[in-house]
């Protein structure tokens, strides 16, 4: 796009941030902190999108959706102070524990040693290959985190900049060595299940490893370019083959509350109950938002932290977006086929294969849980989905942020734990009914297979909160229902996302730029698309600020 020139000083924001997701803030804390005048309007009652914290029962406080944040850059939390704005991480030494229906367990740990160790059970083969694995996910993580934090280049006029940045990444590309740059060409577009099977022989195993392929994704484990999410996952987290487990004390919402607070003591403005109903636009700019009250707020910029199917498709005249674009915009995927549902509980559950002792149980039971017990399984699991049917057997991921942050039940009856459960497939474009029929079928659907490896765990529910594809899509804003604003295949993929030609995070309407999930390097709490784009809007400053 051509940067906007000719800004009239008058406006009384440099720019407006359209949402307060996560990636929003960041980028808003960014443009203030560089003395941008920088309003953030967000449709919900309270900032954070995603990463939010709901009382779901009294005194009970769940993640509402997204409930683990261990793939926050660090850059992030460093460079905008969140730790001195009340952020405070907590990691415990389990990463991912997989009860299987035979009455054992596979225990990932932070410790790749330990967990070698426990494989031993299982296959001596497999405990032998598991550091090797390990070293190679950490990595290409670790170039896949260089690749990320990097705007991909111009491809219309490749200028200076993409030059050295394509110089720095050759350089880290040549770093990785022979064998472990040969193996990132290669193993990118793999479907995960090739990929586990490469290193490991126990089904259980490659189960577990594979669910981080295909998490918040329309895909299977043997889909094509799921090795590619699965080391997208790792990059920069340094979670090597368990993957991260990281809580914020207090949930998601307060990573939330800690960037919000970066963004005001910068100098930024947030207002809430303000849902953007237009992009204003005069001569093809963007030069300010309508809200839904009616109000009109001019801007220098406008930034968008919303998806961009949404705003590239309801958010501004589809003349200023022109046809062909309008129809690229339509066509970015949005397959939602992620529930969520939360509980409240009088007691922790007892899952037997966790260990006889409550201090082992208790250990395993830190991390994510993961209900995965097979390659098979989660094909399965994926095929319903395909057909517009919720899976019979889903993908479960459940952790009991309670056990590591009590404050989150304080007030609550003595014993009382909150479990938050991701549950996958659960399409978005059901084929019989509605989710608003069905919503409860998912609340019944994920106790009952968690009942499979915790017998009993039903009867300790006092209450529950269920969010279907659906009510991700309204409450939420996401378009289709979809966790990363756009499907992670290989063709939304980093020049590829959220299109060809405007991977740059500068949109095609002039003025306009995105900083959501949809953008490069996608989804998941990283602040990576916040972080680009505050930097690339930034370099455009000489030619939008006067
Ligand atoms: C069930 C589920 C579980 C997940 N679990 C995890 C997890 O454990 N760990 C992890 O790292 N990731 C997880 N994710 C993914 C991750 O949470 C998201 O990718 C990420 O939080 C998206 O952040 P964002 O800032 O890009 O967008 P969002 O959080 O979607 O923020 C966009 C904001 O824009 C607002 N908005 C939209 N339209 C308008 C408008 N017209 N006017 C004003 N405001 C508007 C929305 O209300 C929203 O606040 C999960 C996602 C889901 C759905």
């Amino acid at each position: 796009m051509t940067a906007p020139t000719g800004v009239s000083s008058t406006a009384p924001y440099d720019a407006i941030v359209v949402g307060a997701g996560h990636n929003g803030l960041v980028t808003a804390a960014y443009l203030a902190r560089a003395g941008v005048r920088v309003l953030v309007v967000e449709r919900r009652e309270r900032v954070g999108g995603i990463a939010d914290t709901v009382e779901i029962a009294p005194n009970v406080r769940a993640p509402a959706v997204a409930h683990t944040v261990g793939r926050l850059r660090p850059s992030v939390v460093r460079e905008l102070g969140l730790r001195g704005h009340g952020l405070s991480l907590v990691a415990p030494d389990v990463r991912a524990f997989a009860p299987q229906p035979d009455g054992r367990a596979i225990t990932l740990w932070a410790d790749a040693a330990a967990t070698a160790e426990g494989l031993r059970g299982w296959s001596g083969h497999d405990a032998e290959r598991y550091a090797e694995f390990d070293g190679l996910v950490r990595s290409i993580g670790r170039f896949l985190a260089e690749v990320n934090a990097s705007t991909p280049p111009d491809v219309k006029s490749p200028g200076v900049g993409d030059a050295l940045a394509g110089l720095r990444l050759g350089r880290r590309f040549r770093g990785l060595g022979k064998h472990d740059s040969h193996a990132v060409l290669r193993v990118l577009p793999m479907a995960i299940a090739d990929f586990v099977a490469e290193s490991f022989e126990t089904d259980a195993l490659r189960g577990v490893l594979a669910t981080r392929g295909i998490q918040n994704t329309a895909m299977g484990p043997w889909s094509a370019g799921t090795t590619n999410v699965f080391l997208t996952d790792s990059a920069g987290n340094d979670g090597g083959a368990a993957g991260q487990t990281v809580y914020a004390r207090g949930g998601p919402g307060a990573l939330s509350a800690a960037l919000a607070a970066a963004v005001t003591t910068a100098g930024g403005e947030i207002r809430t109950d303000a849902e953007v109903v237009e992009i204003r636009t005069v001569d093809g700019r963007a030069v300010g938002v309508t809200l839904a009250s009616g109000e009109e707020i001019a801007s220098s910029i406008v930034v968008a932290g919303a998806d961009p199917k949404r705003v590239l498709t309801t958010l501004i005249d589809p003349v200023v977006v022109g046809p062909g674009m309008r129809w690229r915009a339509a066509n970015i995927r949005t397959p939602g086929t992620v529930a969520k549902v939360n509980l409240a509980l009088s007691a922790l559950p007892r899952f037997p294969s966790a260990g006889r002792n409550v201090a082992d149980r208790e250990a395993r039971l830190r991390g994510r849980i993961v209900v995965a017990p097979g390659i098979d399984y989660i094909e399965r699991a994926f095929d319903a989905a395909k057909y517009g049917r919720p899976s019979e057997h889903p993908y479960l991921e459940a952790t009991i942020p309670s056990l590591v942050d009590p404050s989150l039940v304080a007030g609550a009856r003595a014993g009382t734990h909150v479990m938050s459960i991701h549950l996958q497939y659960a399409p978005y474009a059901l084929r019989d009914g509605s989710w608003d029929d069905r919503r409860d079928e998912l609340g019944d659907l994920a106790i009952k297979t968690l009942e499979t490896y915790a017998p009993g765990l039903g009867s300790l529910v006092t209450a529950r909160q269920i969010l279907s594809p659906t009510d991700l899509e309204r409450d939420y804003g996401l378009t289709g229902g979809h966790p990363y604003h756009a499907e992670p295949s290989l063709d939304s993929f980093f020049l590829w996302r959220p299109l060809f030609g405007h991977a740059r995070y500068r949109s095609p309407v002039d003025g306009l730029y995105l900083a959501g999930s949809g953008t490069h390097p996608g989804g998941g709490i990283t602040g990576q698309p916040g972080q680009n784009a505050a930097r690339e809007i930034l370099a455009d400053r000489k030619r939008w600020k006067r």
